[in-house]
């Protein structure tokens, strides 16, 4: 289980989608695709009304 995201590069502007696994949680590091360059991942889990979550995510330069 896992979401699917779009993310914009910090570097290169390039939009790209990002897979958030479900037990991700916290940061972590990755690197873009487009332009190999280090990525700071924040990953955060809302609850929603379901009892499922939606994942938030946001990039910046590690
Ligand atoms: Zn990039």
């Amino acid at each position: 289980m896992g979401e699917e995201l779009e993310v914009t590069c910090p570097w290169c502007g390039e939009a790209l989608p990002l897979w958030i696994d479900r037990e991700t949680a916290g940061s972590f590091v990755q690197d873009c695709d487009v332009c190999c360059r280090p990525w700071q991942v924040h990953v955060h889990w809302e609850p929603d009304d379901d009892g499922g979550a939606r994942c938030e995510a946001w990039v910046e330069r590690a």
